[in-house]
């Protein structure tokens, strides 16, 4: 099968060919239908996170099932799954109470360079990214990286719900647990943003202000539920925040994995609000607080895949599509072969779409 190897980092992805093994008891055999370029792909091509090089990046995708292991019992070939990285072992203490997002089972949850599923006959190992690997007409995974989805749901648009939608969307009603009413911003609406603004809206929450420096990014945060837009090269961000919200806001999410928008996101907060950081800040990289801001509750956090329960909350993100309330068709920018993936992570850069998805049947 093809799929796209990144051998070093700043270099284009080269297609070859791959293969993987039959399923072990609980892994499962994916035909990978779509596959969507998320930043945190371009985050490890070009350098800002450490992987073990080679290696078959892509992580936000659906398929079909083909084949499952002998011990699988929750799918069956034909059944139409999202993946996510948030794979979990259910019995770790993390899993059992309540935070799979945080699994601690390296035997599932296996380390970066640990997954032999990926071969290529070489000699050097070829690497799986994030317990996926999307960018690969098969992806062999544990049972416990998928949710089953309805077949009714377009697999393009199931495949965004992967990575970008539940983390932005996750990040607010999970990670911030925003109420009804509650103002928020969301700096950075890309991919991921865009969810969160979206989520933002579907929680309830009163003024929702995006923050890009990308007029159209504007207008279809706009579309999507924002009440107002920042535009940074208008001049000093958090002012410009205060001045729309009397003083500051109750919850800001960083969704771009910047030092300076990072330290916005908490210098914009009202007495008691929250700042999530969801964006990926290079590796080593610190941000600088105001000691002073903490004195009247102010609090900062991260945010993992939105803090998700994925086997419950994916099924409901599809139910909300099908609703209207999630407009995933906004997302998609372009739809490419898989040999276009260099061209669509350039046009990612160029800050030129909001996601593109690789179709493989295209
Ligand atoms: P993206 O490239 O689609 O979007 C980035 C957006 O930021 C663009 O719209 C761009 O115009 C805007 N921008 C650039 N400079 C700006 C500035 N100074 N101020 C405001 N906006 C600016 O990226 P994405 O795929 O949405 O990912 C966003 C971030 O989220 C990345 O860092 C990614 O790695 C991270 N991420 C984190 C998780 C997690 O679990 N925490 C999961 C997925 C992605
Ligand atoms: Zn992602």
């Amino acid at each position: 099968m093809k799929a796209a190897v990144l051998h070093e980092v700043n270099q284009p992805l080269v297609i070859e060919d791959i293969s993987v093994p039959n399923p072990g008891p609980r892994e499962v055999l994916i035909r990978t239908k779509v596959a969507g370029l998320c930043h945190s792909d371009l985050h490890f091509i070009e350098g800002l996170y450490p992987h073990p090089l080679p290696a078959v990046l892509g992580h936000e995708s659906a398929g079909v099932v083909e084949k499952v292991g002998s011990d699988v019992t929750y799918v069956k070939p034909g059944d139409h799954v999202v993946t996510c990285l948030s794979v979990f072992c259910g019995t770790c203490d993390n899993c059992t109470t309540g935070r799979p997002v945080l699994c601690t089972d390296t035997t599932v949850k296996m380390l970066p360079g640990q997954s032999n599923r990926l071969s290529w006959g070489r000699k050097e190992k070829l690497n799986q990214f994030l317990n996926l690997s999307s960018f690969a007409e098969q992806m062999l995974v544990h049972e416990n990286a998928i949710v089953k989805i309805r077949k009714d749901m377009p697999l393009e648009l199931a495949a965004l719900i992967g990575c970008g939608v539940i983390t932005g969307y996750g990040a607010v009603v999970n990670t911030a647990k925003v109420q009804a009413g509650e103002s928020v911003v969301v700096i950075g609406c890309g991919g991921v943003g865009m969810a969160a603004i979206n989520g933002a809206e579907i929680a309830g929450a009163g003024r929702i202000i995006a923050v890009d420096t990308n007029p159209a990014k504007l207008q279809l945060a706009t579309k999507l539920g924002a009440t107002d837009v920042v535009d940074p090269r208008n001049g000093d961000v958090v002012q410009q925040v205060r001045d729309l919200t009397n003083g500051g806001v109750h919850h800001s999410f960083e969704v771009l994995g910047r030092k300076e928008t990072a330290e916005q996101a908490f210098a914009m907060l009202a007495p008691g609000g929250t700042a999530t950081i969801v964006g990926m800040i290079p590796f080593g990289q610190k941000i600088e607080l105001h000691g002073f801001d903490f004195l009247r509750e102010r609090r900062i956090q991260g945010s993992s895949m939105g803090s998700n329960h994925f086997r419950v909350d994916m099924p409901r993100l599809v139910e909300f599509y099908m609703r209207g309330k999630l407009h995933l068709e906004d997302w998609i920018s372009a739809k490419i072969k898989l040999s276009e993936i260099n061209e669509g992570f350039a046009n990612m850069k160029a800050g030129k779409t909001l996601r593109s998805v690789i179709m493989f049947d295209a």
